[in-house]
C-alpha cells in the first residue's frame, strides 16, 4: 500500500477517535482515546487540523473537552476571539475565531 494512502486511513482513524473522546461520558476513557488518536497521528507524522489540535493543551498535554475540563469565554471587546483555559494546569489560550 502506498504511503499517501496509509496516511488518508490514519488520519480518518484519529478523526473518528478524535470525534469519539469527545462524546466520550468517561473522562478516563475519553483520554484514552485522545492519546490514541495522537500516537496514531504521531506515527504517520500526520499534520492533525486546527481544530484537532486545539483540544490538546499546550502545556499538560491533556486532551480537553469544551465544557468538561476545559473553559470557553468570549473576548471583551470584539467577539473574533475566544478564550480557552485548561481546568488542570490552569493555561490559558487565545483562539482566533475565523474572520466572517
Ligand atoms: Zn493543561
Amino acid at each position: 500500500m502506498k504511503t499517501e494512502r496509509l496516511k488518508e486511513l490514519a488520519r480518518e482513524r484519529v478523526e473518528i477517535l478524535v470525534a469519539s473522546a469527545l462524546k466520550e461520558k468517561d473522562d478516563e476513557l475519553a483520554a484514552k482515546k485522545a492519546i490514541l488518536a495522537k500516537k496514531i497521528a504521531m506515527r504517520f507524522r500526520l499534520r492533525l487540523a486546527y481544530d484537532i489540535r486545539q483540544l490538546y493543551c499546550k502545556r499538560c498535554k491533556q486532551f480537553m473537552v469544551p465544557g468538561r475540563n476545559s473553559r470557553t469565554r468570549l473576548g471583551r471587546s470584539n467577539a473574533k476571539a475566544v478564550r480557552i483555559t485548561c481546568l488542570r494546569c490552569g493555561h490559558v489560550y487565545h483562539k482566533i475565531l475565523r474572520a466572517e
